[in-house]
């Protein structure tokens, strides 16, 4: 099973917990701003993804959501 990680980068404010949390590596911080000026999260290793949810529970803003593929 896949499974998609959709991060809302408006409103992530680059704290990285999720990437420190995520055992599979899928998330980046990225080089890019958002429009509050905030460095955002990004997913380069998606298809690695378990669905274990440990970043959305981490984040301390509630904006990473993980669906399965096709939902
Ligand atoms: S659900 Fe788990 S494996 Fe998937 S990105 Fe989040 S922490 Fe990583
Ligand atoms: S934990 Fe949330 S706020 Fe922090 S970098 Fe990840 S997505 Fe952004």
């Amino acid at each position: 099973m896949r499974f998609v990680v959709k991060v809302d980068t408006e409103k992530c404010k680059g704290c990285a917990l999720c990437v420190e949390v995520c055992p599979k590596d899928v998330l980046q911080m990225g080089h890019a701003v958002n429009s509050m000026g905030w460095l955002y999260a990004e997913t380069p290793g998606s298809d690695k993804c378990t669905g274990c949810k440990m970043c959305a529970i981490i984040c301390p803003d509630a904006v990473i959501r993980i669906t399965k593929e096709g939902d």
